[in-house]
C-alpha cells in the first residue's frame, strides 16, 4: 500500500479533519520521539479527543518535547481552523521553532498546565474486538509488542518484501485452487502453467507494496521457482490420498468458550477416503523444522494457529484429521509440509521428520488456553505489558526503536 505524503496528510487534516492523517503527522514530526508520539496518540484515542486538543500535561514528559508538542498542536489547530495545510507543513519542515512568538505561545500554554499534578498511571483498557490466533501468538511471545500493535496501534507496519511476497503468493494460490479443486498428475502441465500466470499477475498487482523494482522482480522469480515444487507436492498427495479442495481463504469466526475468535484458513481439503478434513496454512516465512517441534510449540502454548483452525471446523460438525503447514519460502528444496495427524488422547505419539501426530487432548488444552488468554485480555485491565526476554522475538519487530525494554542480543551483551 502506498503511504500518503506529509503534504497529503496535512491537506487531509486541514480540509476534512482526518484524525488518522493527524496521527501520522505527529509520528512524522522529528522534534518528538516515536514513543512520546505513540503515548499521545494512545491518550487521544482512549479519551476520544482530538490530538490537537488533548492536554500535554502528562505527555510528553520531557520539557523540550512537551514544548514541541504544544507548538505542533497549535499548528494543527490553526491548520484545521483556516482549512489551510501550510501551518503544519511549515512546522514539519523546520522543527522546532525558537521564535519569540513560539516562546510566548509555550509560556502561555505551559503555565496553567504546570500548576496541575500529574495524572496517576492506570491499567490500560484493551480493544473490544474478536481474537485472532496470530494476536494470541503475539501476546504469548511478547506482551509489550501486543500492546504496541493492538492497543496503541500507532504505526503502520512497514511492508517488508517478505510480507509482500507472502501476500502475493497467497493471492495466486487462492485463485489457483478456486479453479483446480481436484489436483492430479493428469493436470500437472496445465496446473503448472496456470499457477505461473497467476503468480505473475499477483506480483504485478502487488508491485506498489514493494520498495523497489528490483525487489518485486526478485521475489516474483523466487515464487515462480517455488511453484513447480508446490505442484509436485500436490500431485504426490493427490495420488496417495485423493482429496478435493473445499475451501480457500475461508473466513471463520467461531465462538469458543463464550469468546469470539476470527481468522482465515488458507485452504481446506476433504479426503475422498473418509470424508475428513485437512486444514492447511501456507507459510512464506520460517517454520518449525519437524512435526515434533511444531507439536511441542502447541503443547507449550506458543502457537495457536492450527489448533484454532481445527476447532473452527470441529465446532461446525466436521471431523478434522490433519493439520498442515506448507512451506513456500525456499525455492531450492522440495515443498515438504509439516503435517500432524490428529489421534485419540490415549494413542502413542509418532514422529517421522515432517510427519507426526498430535492428540486431541493437546488440542483441547490449546483451546482452553486460548479461552483463558482471551479472558485475561478482555476481562481485566492489564497494568503492565512485559517485554519479551528472548532477543529472537525482536528480530522482526517494528517497534524496536520505541521499545526501551528490548532484551539485548547475545552478541551485543558479549561485546560490552
Ligand atoms: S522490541 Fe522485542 S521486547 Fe520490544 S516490543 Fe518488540 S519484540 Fe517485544
Amino acid at each position: 500500500m502506498l503511504r500518503p505524503t506529509t503534504a497529503q496528510d496535512a491537506l487531509a487534516w486541514s480540509h476534512r479533519g482526518d484524525r488518522a492523517a493527524l496521527e501520522r503527522l505527529l509520528l512524522a514530526y522529528p522534534a518528538i520521539s516515536s514513543i512520546s508520539a505513540a503515548a499521545a496518540i494512545a491518550a487521544a484515542r482512549a479519551s476520544r479527543s482530538s490530538l490537537a486538543d488533548i492536554s500535554a500535561i502528562a505527555i510528553p514528559r520531557e520539557p523540550l518535547e512537551r514544548d514541541s508538542f504544544l507548538l505542533w498542536q497549535a499548528a494543527a489547530r490553526e491548520a484545521r481552523a483556516s482549512r489551510e495545510a501550510l501551518p503544519l507543513q511549515d512546522l514539519l519542515a523546520s522543527p522546532p521553532s525558537s521564535s519569540p512568538a513560539a516562546d510566548a505561545l509555550i509560556r502561555e500554554e505551559i503555565a496553567p498546565a504546570s500548576a496541575c499534578s500529574a495524572e496517576p498511571p492506570q491499567p490500560v483498557p484493551t480493544p473490544n474486538r474478536p481474537f485472532s490466533a496470530s494476536a494470541l501468538n503475539m501476546f504469548v511471545d511478547c506482551r509489550r509488542r501486543w500492546f504496541y500493535r493492538y492497543v496503541c496501534d500507532p504505526i503502520d507496519e512497514p511492508n517488508a518484501a517478505a510480507a509482500s511476497y507472502g501476500t502475493a503468493f497467497h493471492a495466486a494460490l487462492e485463485s489457483f485452487h478456486s479453479e483446480f479443486t481436484r489436483p492430479s498428475e493428469a493436470l500437472r502441465s496445465e496446473m503448472q502453467a496456470r499457477l505461473d500466470t497467476l503468480l505473475v499477475e499477483a506480483f504485478e498487482r502487488a508491485r506498489p507494496t514493494f520498495d523497489t523494482v528490483v525487489e518485486v522482480e526478485l521475489q516474483r522469480e523466487r515464487a515462480r521457482r517455488t511453484a513447480p515444487r508446490y505442484i509436485d507436492w500436490l500431485c504426490e498427495r493427490a495420488a496417495q490420498m485423493p482429496f478435493e479442495v473445499v475451501g480457500v481463504e475461508r473466513r471463520v469466526s467461531p465462538t469458543i468458550g463464550e469468546r469470539q475468535f476470527v481468522g482465515f484458513i488458507d485452504r481446506i481439503d476433504r479426503f475422498d477416503g473418509d470424508g475428513s478434513l485437512a486444514v492447511i496454512d501456507y507459510k512464506t516465512g520460517s517454520i518449525a523444522e519437524s512435526a515434533k517441534e511444531y507439536r511441542e510449540r502447541v503443547r507449550r502454548f506458543e502457537d495457536f494457529q492450527l489448533p484454532f483452525y481445527y476447532w473452527s471446523q470441529q465446532l461446525t460438525g466436521e471431523r478434522v484429521s490433519r493439520l498442515a503447514l506448507v512451506p513456500l519460502k525456499d525455492s531450492t528444496i522440495p515443498v515438504t509440509p509439516i503435517e500432524l495427524e490428529v489421534v485419540a488422547a490415549d494413542a502413542p505419539l509418532r514422529d517421522n521428520g515432517a510427519r507426526g501426530t498430535i492428540s486431541i487432548a493437546d488440542l483441547e488444552r490449546a483451546r482452553d488456553r486460548m479461552v483463558a488468554l482471551g479472558a485475561e485480555i478482555r476481562d481485566a485491565r492489564i497494568a503492565h505489558f512485559d517485554a519479551s526476554t528472548d532477543p529472537d522475538s525482536c528480530g522482526y519487530c517494528v517497534y524496536t526503536l520505541a521499545c526501551r525494554a528490548r532484551p539485548q542480543p547475545e552478541a551485543e551483551r558479549f561485546s560490552r
